[in-house]
């Protein structure tokens, strides 16, 4: 089991990564791009850069500073985060580990679906969560809105508890092998949700048809750290994850950093958020009984 898993690779996770692994413990970074920072083409307002340099420049240096300490750092998804004893986190290759620890520092949430009224229907219908909703809709008629692995990890949860169950690809492209064989697939993009005569969830409307569908769940895009952090029980503020003054959330050993907690969405903040969770790790690992035996 590893002391404290990272998911991402960003200032937030790389610089907690250096001072979590200078204290002697085991980090595990997995991360799936350069997030932000691969956005970023020109940043100058960050300490100690003489010139101009890109956020790939950026990036590129600050993977280079941990891969010389030693830490691993995996370039894959992560599509879940369960806890059990300690935490068990799932990637999109097929790993599995196991940490003490986790660091959510995956970067700004990502915002609901802009082309459709998903956001009148939360909690009406809507989720955001299968492993935390899906119970609740049990034998109905579920969707699920998405077209890569975040979308395979809840329609692996939600096949458990309906057999009629469609997956609307919003106009996306598929980007997984994964997807059951039998499953049915819509492609258009939606164009409304609508309600029943209860005002929950009716259905959902492409340009050319209307499906009736009780419970939808929004996978788009990749889980972010709200996604993991939802469905663990952490406390949100809107969008972002809460942390206390240690960057830990209301979940024993799981903490969180950078742009996924809000604040100013700045280089700066994140690696001095990475820093603080980074220490406040080192000092939960050596308080927990195994670490005084
Ligand atoms: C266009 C643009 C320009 C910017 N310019 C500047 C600037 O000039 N100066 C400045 O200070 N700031 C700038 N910023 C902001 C800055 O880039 C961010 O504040 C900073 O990168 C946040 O760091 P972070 O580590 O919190 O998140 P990010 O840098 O976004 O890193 C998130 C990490 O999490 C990973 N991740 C997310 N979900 C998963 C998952 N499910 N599984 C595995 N990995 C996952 C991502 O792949 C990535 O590795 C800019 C941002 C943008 C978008």
């Amino acid at each position: 089991m590893k002391d404290c898993i990272i998911i991402g690779k960003g200032p937030a996770g790389l610089s907690a990564a250096l001072y979590v692994r200078r204290a002697g413990f085991t980090p595990l970074v997995i991360g799936r791009d350069s997030g932000a920072l691969g956005q970023s083409h020109r940043i100058e307002n960050y300490f100690g850069l003489e010139q101009p340099i890109s956020g790939d420049e950026l990036f590129r240096r600050g993977l280079a500073q941990v891969e010389r300490l030693g830490i691993e750092v995996i370039s894959d998804e992560v599509v879940s985060v369960r806890e059990t004893n300690g935490f068990r986190v799932s990637t999109a290759a097929g790993r599995i580990a196991s940490a003490r620890t986790i660091l959510l520092a995956t970067g700004k949430s990502r915002n609901l679906p802009k082309n459709f009224n998903a956001q009148e229907f939360l909690g009406r219908g809507v989720s955001q969560c299968a492993q935390c909703d899906g119970f609740l809709m049990r034998n109905r008629a579920l969707a699920v809105i998405g077209s890569g692995d975040h979308a395979v990890a809840e329609l692996s949860h939600l096949r458990q508890l309906t057999d009629n169950l469609t997956l609307f690809t919003n106009g996306e492209t598929i980007t997984t092998d994964r997807f059951p064989k039998n499953l049915p697939i819509v492609t258009e993009r939606i164009t409304e949700l609508y309600a029943n005569d209860l005002g929950m969830l009716g259905g959902i409307r492409t340009e050319h048809e209307d499906y009736p569908i009780e419970g939808a769940f929004l996978a788009q895009g990749i889980a972010s750290g709200s996604d993991f952090a939802i469905r663990i029980g952490a406390i949100m503020d809107g969008e972002n994850i809460r942390v206390d003054r240690n960057y830990q959330t209301n979940v024993p050993g799981l903490f969180a950093a950078g742009d996924c907690i809000g604040g100013i969405l700045q280089i700066s903040k994140a690696v001095s958020d990475g820093a603080i969770a980074g220490l406040s790790i080192n000092e939960y690992l050596r308080s927990l009984p195994e670490s005084k035996e």
